[in-house]
């Protein structure tokens, strides 16, 4: 039997059920969830700072996303998490989000959310 271990690497689903959601002002900058992403969807947005004073993570390729978990599972704050579609369309929708919470998925990355609230 060969000792050498495969990489585990996700399939991506034919559509995305659950949508990323990133509660910025929780994110501290750890870089966790970017590193153990195997898709390199997220990255840290360097044109903003959250009221800790770290950039807080977004996504960069959100299209690449396969729903993993793993970035949920490796926060230590507890800022990122996939949420049911559903429920987080009608959160946005209500405007129900707390301050800071991003949802690429609905808004852009961020920054192209900031730029359509200017
Ligand atoms: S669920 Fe998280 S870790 Fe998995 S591909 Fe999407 S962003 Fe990356
Ligand atoms: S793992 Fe959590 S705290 Fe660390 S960069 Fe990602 S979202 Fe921010």
């Amino acid at each position: 039997m060969s000792s050498v271990r495969k990489p585990i690497i996700p399939k991506p689903p034919r559509t995305r059920q659950k949508v990323l959601v990133i509660l910025q002002e929780q994110c501290k900058q750890c870089d966790l969830c970017i590193q153990f992403c195997p898709k390199k969807v997220l990255c840290a947005d360097f044109s903003k700072y959250n009221k800790k004073g770290y950039h807080p993570v977004t996504t960069c390729d959100l299209d690449a996303c396969v729903n993993c978990g793993f970035c949920e599972m490796i926060c230590p704050d507890m800022a990122i998490f996939l949420s049911e579609r559903e429920e987080a369309k009608e959160a946005y929708e209500k405007g129900a989000l707390d301050e800071g919470t991003l949802i690429p998925e609905f808004m852009g990355d961020g920054r192209e959310h900031e730029e359509e609230s200017n």
